[in-house]
């Protein structure tokens, strides 16, 4: 997949398989609003089968973000997967989200953010954790590390009490790296 908005637009988000336009939507005004960058939306393209582990039902981060590199291809932008399937990464059960530290590409998942979703305040607390875990991998494109603010979206989320916690913001130290 080659898109020519990747040449020009410093991110992209990519729906990797069946997402909603809302979730993408919203994503797109998010995180234009917290890296101060234009973003675009690539269409809609199918989730490779080459990640998918099958004994463990779940894709491989790390083969993920190395097709997204693929499909990325020496442009410039910065490029933001979401996919609605669970991803491990080695050594951990499951993960939010993966990024390439200081690199082009990560992936979040929205299938473990679903969580409650269907309770009172469930759509959009599952709105705001999208939100968080968004603004975090793409604070690690950025180069940011994790951060032991619990309050910092740069807290790493070993589970939703932690994503939860959280807010969407960057503390004042993360917050300065940001704007370098
Ligand atoms: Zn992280
Ligand atoms: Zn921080």
């Amino acid at each position: 997949v080659k898109n020519s908005l990747l040449q020009t637009d410093p991110i992209t988000i990519l729906p990797f398989g069946d997402i909603s336009d809302e979730v993408i939507n919203h994503i797109a005004a998010i995180v234009g609003r917290k890296f101060e960058r234009r973003v675009a939306v690539n269409p809609r393209t199918p989730l490779p089968p080459g990640p998918y582990n099958s004994a463990r039902g779940q894709y491989n981060g790390s083969l993920l973000l190395k097709d997204l590199r693929g499909i990325r291809d020496g442009s410039s932008g910065k490029l933001l997967a979401v996919i609605d399937v669970d991803i491990f990464s080695p050594g951990f059960n499951f993960v939010f989200g993966q990024a390439i530290l200081d690199g082009c590409c990560g992936v979040i998942s929205l299938t473990r953010l679903r969580e409650g979703i269907d309770e009172p305040g469930g759509e959009a607390r599952f709105y705001s954790r999208v939100e968080k875990e968004a603004v975090h991998e793409l604070g690690h494109i950025f180069g940011l590390r994790h951060c032991s603010t619990p309050k910092c979206v740069m807290y790493f989320s070993s589970n939703l009490a932690d994503t939860d916690r959280k807010s969407a913001d960057f503390c004042e130290e993360c917050g300065v790296m940001n704007a370098a």
